[in-house]
């Protein structure tokens, strides 16, 4: 038996009805969002996208599906930008998409249980938007939001591995600008010491529960874009680490592309094997046609040997 897990990378304003019948053709058991719903921070504060997305998240759950989302920094930048323009989108959209935060309660998803990383963040061990994490969720600092999340797997099922849905994935695994959390906006970001922009508070929490002997099957993200900035080729995408744990970015931006006059839709599957010993079997980046129809497969685990 398989469990499959579609992820939608940042969205940034691309979701739309052939979205939503490409989720119901390739009809996963769960549905994960990584952030960043904002199509642009001067422009829009990522409330409408959110509360189009919650619409569709809601029916979804009453159907079965695990939905599952965290907010990304974009959701935080128009409010740090323009604080007069109304509630943070995270105060706005709470009770719509009921998102992931360090103080959430973990969820069991099919063999797996979730635990959210920390939400909004922009990757690195700087501290931005401390307004926000203190005034929303009470965190006060990198270090309070690791014990947080500690917190969350020491809520989980012992019986059942762990993944964590995050929008920034973990440090530790590359400081070059291809890496999967690499710093492709700044020159010699490595050379500088500021090359991995990982979030150190989640890899502390990963680390955190290995050692309570807890298996780690993956972890599900967004935010560092498949493209890099300053013409410098293409992200790594999924990358595994020492000890085995699946790491997925799933940020193909922008997520909807017009090839021959169509929309083509982008999503990340991830199959889970649902055995005694669940593993990731499988993960694929896939692009879809409005009408849900299957036109690009792309597997990027196991990865392929040429
Ligand atoms: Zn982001």
């Amino acid at each position: 038996m398989v469990f499959t897990i579609l992820v939608v990378g940042d969205v940034h304003g691309f979701w739309d009805d052939g979205s939503e019948s490409s989720v119901r053709a390739l009809n996963p058991d769960a549905l994960f969002f990584v952030g960043d719903f904002a199509e642009d921070e001067a422009t829009t504060s990522g409330v409408e996208v959110v509360e189009t997305v919650a619409k569709f998240a809601a029916v979804e759950s009453d159907s079965g599906r695990a939905v599952c989302a965290v907010l990304g920094n974009h959701e935080a930048m128009q409010y740090s930008l323009k604080p007069k323009v109304g509630p943070a989108v995270p105060i706005q959209t709470r009770e719509l998409l009921r998102p992931y935060n360090p103080c959430e309660q973990p969820r069991q998803v099919g063999p797996v249980s979730i635990v959210g990383g920390r939400p909004l963040s922009w990757g690195g061990g700087d501290w931005f938007f401390s307004h926000m994490y203190q005034g929303v969720y009470g965190i006060r600092d990198l270090a309070h939001s690791a014990e947080l999340i500690r917190g969350r797997v020491d809520d989980t099922d012992e019986q059942r591995p762990i993944a964590f849905l995050s929008h920034n994935g973990a440090a530790g695994l590359g400081s070059a600008p291809g890496d999967i959390c690499g710093n492709d906006y700044e020159h010699d970001a490595a050379a500088n010491g500021r090359g991995d922009r990982g979030d150190p508070d989640l890899t502390n929490a990963i680390e955190y529960a290995r050692s309570r002997g807890r298996r780690v099957l993956f972890v599900a993200h967004g935010h560092f874009h498949d493209r890099l900035q300053r013409g410098q080729g293409l992200r790594k995408m999924c990358v595994v680490d020492d000890a085995g744990t699946v790491h997925v970015n799933a940020a193909y931006v922008p997520r909807i592309r017009v090839e021959n006059g169509e929309r083509l839709h982008n999503f990340t599957r991830i199959v889970l094997t649902t055995d005694k010993e669940p593993a990731v079997e499988s993960v694929s980046v896939l692009w879809t046609a409005s009408s849900g129809k299957l036109i690009e497969t792309k597997n990027v685990y196991p990865a392929v040997v040429s």
